[in-house]
């Protein structure tokens, strides 16, 4: 069995006039993500978490902010296609780990949500992730309410050689 561990992180502006997707859910808040697609911060470093984990690049290069078939994208579409490669190489996750740096709106209520469509999406029970919403206590661009951020960790191991 072949164990390997990936990072990921993201970061995108708060503005008037988006939506806040993040982890799949829309969440209440009169600003949102700016980005290309949706600008989901949390399934954005799954995904760089799980590519990482990988040796398969970033999001970035594999869905180019500069393909129009993005703009505006759900970003359930980018998780799903990673988990295609995950699949194709024959790996499975065993857990997920993640922190979410938002001010001014509580998660907590939703992230029972957000890992409900995480886990269908990864086809994973929800124990396999964890996902912990952080206030930045007024410091930077995330304490001042401009930006939201995520970290997030994942093990995976090989499904062959068990
Ligand atoms: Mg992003």
């Amino acid at each position: 069995m072949i164990l390997r561990i990936g990072i990921g992180y993201d970061i995108h502006p708060l503005v008037e006039g988006r939506k806040l997707y993040i982890g799949g859910v829309e969440i209440p808040s009169n600003k949102g993500s700016l980005g290309h697609s949706d600008g989901d911060v949390l399934i954005h470093a799954i995904c760089d978490a799980l590519l990482g984990a990988l040796g398969f690049g970033n999001i970035g290069e594999l869905f180019p902010d500069t393909d129009e078939k993005y703009k505006d994208a759900r970003s359930e579409i980018f998780l799903k296609d990673v988990k295609k490669i995950l699949d194709e190489k024959n790996f499975e996750i065993v857990n997920i780990d993640s922190t979410v740096i938002l001010e001014e709106v509580k998660l907590s209520p939703f992230v029972g949500e957000m890992k409900k469509k995480i886990s269908s999406i990864l086809e994973i029970p929800f124990d396999k992730i964890s996902i912990k919403p952080k206030r930045n206590e007024k410091f930077d661009a995330t304490g001042k309410g401009d930006a939201l951020a995520c970290f997030a960790v994942v093990l995976i191991k090989s499904k062959v050689g068990e």
